[in-house]
Order: structure tokens, then C-alpha cells, then sequence
């Protein structure tokens, strides 16, 4: 599946995630924030994940789908061991997604010690808006807002996050030797809440647009 603004991206094969990128977001769920030191809590969503089209089919009988907004960049230029004060180079575009969580699978999960695939990784737990081209964006300075069925949920702005863009693919890149088309999924801000059927979400930036979704 080709990313939608940037033809000349391969399509991605991975979609890495950031957990606790916000402090205000870690506190509402009752989360430790990493501590200073610390490296990015990074998870994995397959690329089976991703939406096609403007409907949410929402896993049912589950407990709660939470909306999670995020900055999401995808990856122009890969490498391996790519030094911070480089990596925001390798960035060929961002904009908004979101990454659907089954919020209480997840505790369940949490609390049982085990992996968070059950909870992150389901048909359609990975939307996109279109991306707009890295040039000229300032990627720690972007506004966004989540709004369901036109109520304000999550208000943010990427200032806030704990680990910023270039941290989190400087470090990445020690793990993994970085591909064209790798999407990041950089974490929540505060105010995430369940969907359900029939809701119809929003994510908007002043930089990036306007992107929405109905839930099904
Ligand atoms: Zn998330």
C-alpha cells in the first residue's frame, strides 16, 4: 500500500511505535515515565494494520477501542547508526494517524507481563492521513487536535513529547538498520477515549490538515 503524498516512497514494510512519548498522557493511564536515561518504549504494528479507506471497522466484543492521535512520519532515507543531528534528514514526510488500542486487553496484558500485539496489532489498528513533504515542516512544533463526533478529546502539540523525532530514529536506527517507507508512530498526547460504532473522529493540524474517519 503506497503512502498517500509521497508517490515516490516505497510502500512501507514496518511500522514502528512510540509508547509514553508524553508526560501528561503516561500520567493519565497510570504509567511510570521512562526515566531520565531511559531509551523509547518502541512496539510494532504490521503493516496489515493500516486503513484503507475512510472507514474504522472497530474489533468488537474486545472492551474498549481507544483513539490514540499521533504524529506520524515515514522514512525517505534509511541507514543504520544515524546520528541525531542527521536524522531528521531522512524524513521524507508526516502527518496525522492513529494508533487503535484495545485498551483493556492492554492492561490485561500489562498486568500479566506479555506482549501488547493482542491489543496493537488487529486489522485496522493503524490509520493515516496524507502526508505532507518534511520540507519546511517543524517537526517539533506541530499543533493537533482529535475531535469525535465534534467534541474536543485530545488537544496537543509535539513540543511535549519526551523523546522528539530525531531521538527516536537516532535510536532506531542502533536497533534496526532503517528502510524507505519505515512509518513511526511517535506517540500520544493526553485525552485518549473510546470509539464506537457509528462515531465519526477527526485529527487535525494547522501544518499537516484534516483527516476523518467513521467508525463501523
Ligand atoms: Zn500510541
Amino acid at each position: 500500500m503506497a503512502l498517500t503524498g509521497l508517490p515516490n516512497l516505497p510502500a512501507p514494510q514496518r511500522i514502528f511505535c512510540v509508547g509514553r512519548n508524553y508526560a501528561e498522557h503516561a500520567k493519565e493511564l497510570g504509567n511510570a515515565m521512562p526515566a531520565a536515561g531511559a531509551t523509547p518504549i518502541i512496539f510494532m504494528k504490521p503493516v496489515t494494520s493500516l486503513v484503507k479507506g475512510g472507514t474504522l471497522n472497530l474489533p468488537k466484543g474486545l472492551g474498549a477501542v481507544h483513539h490514540e492521535m499521533e504524529l506520524v512520519v515515514a522514512l525517505g532515507r534509511g541507514g543504520g547508526d544515524i546520528a541525531e543531528s542527521a536524522a531528521l534528514g531522512h524524513v521524507a514526510g508526516a502527518t496525522l494517524g492513529l494508533d487503535l488500542t484495545l485498551r483493556d486487553e492492554q492492561a490485561r496484558l500489562k498486568q500479566a507481563g506479555h506482549p501488547w500485539e493482542l491489543a496493537k496489532a488487529f486489522d485496522d489498528a493503524a490509520a493515516l492521513g496524507t502526508f505532507t513533504a518534511a520540507a519546511g515542516l517543524d517537526l517539533k512544533a506541530l499543533d493537533m487536535l482529535c475531535t469525535v463526533n465534534g467534541q474536543v478529546r485530545q488537544n496537543g502539540n509535539t513540543r511535549d513529547m519526551l523523546f522528539p523525532v530525531a531521538t527516536i530514529i537516532a535510536f532506531l536506527s542502533t536497533r534496526w538498520r532503517l528502510l524507505p517507507g519505515d512509518l513511526i508512530y511517535t506517540g500520544t498526547p493526553s485525552g485518549v477515549g473510546p470509539l464506537r460504532p457509528a462515531d465519526r473522529i477527526e485529527l487535525t493540524s494547522s501544518k499537516l490538515g484534516s483527516f476523518a474517519w467513521d467508525c463501523a
